[in-house]
């Protein structure tokens, strides 16, 4: 046992740090080349006290805000890009959940959850939505005391892990975007079956795969928020949190190649001379360094305004989402470069670490998409 979380953001930090580097880095190679889930890591992050952070004291959290957030994911993901996204996923379940679950569904899974004893997994993609939410057609329709659920997701993380999930469906298909809620789903419903894991390129040890629904039938009780309030509380939730996260995630990327580039350049020598002794190979390393300081305090400022005015948490999400992952894609590129033909083997991590970074340009939603929200945003349109 590593120890348990502290309420400031730097105890939070330390501790992420020691339990990254000393239990989950050694292993994240491995689990990258078969595919592994991290479970052992998510037990690990659950007994701390980490995935229950973000959470009230009275739901087993320390009540941490979106700037300790991002930055533990940071820690987690300079070790196991793959258990920061397992971590966010279920981590964004959590929150909705204390937010606005009925208080049956809050008093049978926040602890479990809290603790790690459970873990939760978001599901609003589907193949046939694509990157608009707005087009779902997984449908749920009332019946009695429950809501009888049909269609499928795609590309989840953690599918067929997790034991809960929250789930984007349609419950009026005649209202559009008023017409959609979210339910929560538990693992072992009747009619609820998943595909094989997809066979990615980076992210590799979190599990994304197809849901499906036949038939399931759902408590009305398990409805999050209000029906037709779905959009609200995946903008609330996954957007005004889960984003803080996933941009902590890549300035974790960048940070971390930034630092084995840095290393390399030390060590590797050419005709008597490090590489690092060459103003090219310096370049390089200036605007890695820059990069990822520019990454880390966008999120900062974000988080702190999130944080101050919850209202503007989903635009400052935005910002920082779509600005760290870009970040670390080139902060990850320009480590190779640095490492030159060692950096493109497989030994070496920053090759890992530019596939997994490459996933965060996609997930949650697309740089395009990203631009689209923040100039809408700007225009008012
Ligand atoms: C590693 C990983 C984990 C994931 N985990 C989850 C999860 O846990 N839960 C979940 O719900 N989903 C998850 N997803 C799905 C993810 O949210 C989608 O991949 C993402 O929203 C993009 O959708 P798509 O892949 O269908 O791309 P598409 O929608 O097919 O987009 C393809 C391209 O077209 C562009 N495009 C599409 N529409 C427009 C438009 N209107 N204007 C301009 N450009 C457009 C996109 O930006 C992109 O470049 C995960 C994805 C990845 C890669």
């Amino acid at each position: 046992m590593e120890g348990k979380i502290g309420c400031t953001q730097q105890e939070i930090t330390e501790l992420t740090g020691r339990i990254a580097r000393g239990r989950i880095a050694p292993t994240a190679g491995d689990r990258d080349t078969k595919g592994a889930f991290p479970r052992e890591a998510v037990e690990l992050l659950g007994a701390s006290g980490i995935l229950g952070m973000i959470l009230a004291a009275e739901h087993n959290g320390v009540g941490a805000n979106r700037a300790a957030f991002a930055a533990m994911t940071a820690e987690l993901s300079g070790a196991c890009a793959s258990t920061a996204l397992v971590a966010v996923s279920h981590m964004v379940v959590e929150k909705a959940i204390e937010s606005a679950a009925t208080v049956a569904v809050a008093d049978k899974w926040l602890a479990r959850l809290a603790t790690g004893r459970a873990l939760g997994a978001f599901a609003v993609h589907e193949a046939g939505s694509g990157s608009n939410a707005g087009a779902i057609a997984t449908k749920a329709n009332r019946e009695g005391n429950n809501y009888i659920v049909n269609g499928s997701k795609f590309f989840i993380t953690s599918a067929g892990e997790a034991d809960v999930y929250l789930v984007l469906v349609r419950t009026d298909p005649e209202k559009g975007p008023q017409g959609m809620s979210v339910l929560l789903i538990e693992k072992d419903t009747p009619g609820l079956s998943f595909g094989l894991p997809e066979d990615k390129m980076g992210l590799r040890g979190t599990s994304s795969r197809e849901m499906f629904f036949d038939n399931c039938r759902v408590p009305l009780e398990h409805l999050i928020g209000a029906e037709g309030g779905g959009l609200q509380v995946i903008g609330q939730n996954l957007v005004g949190w889960g984003f803080f996260g996933a941009a902590g995630i890549s300035a974790g990327i960048a940070r971390q190649a930034t630092r084995l580039a840095v290393d390399h350049a030390r060590e590797r020598k050419i005709a008597g001379l490090p590489i690092g002794a060459h103003q090219a190979v310096q370049t390089l390393l200036a605007d890695m360094i820059l990069q990822t300081e520019a990454a880390e305090s966008l999120i900062a400022s974000c988080a702190g305004r999130a944080d101050g005015a919850p209202a503007t948490a989903a635009i400052n999400g935005i910002k920082a989402k779509l600005f760290a992952s870009e970040r670390a894609v080139e902060v990850a590129d320009r480590a190779i470069q640095v490492m030159g033909g060692h950096g493109y083997c497989r030994d070496y991590t920053v090759e890992r670490l530019f596939r997994d970074a490459r996933g965060l340009m996609l997930h949650f939603k697309t740089s395009e998409l990203l631009r689209q929200d923040l100039a809408r945003w700007a225009l008012d349109v």
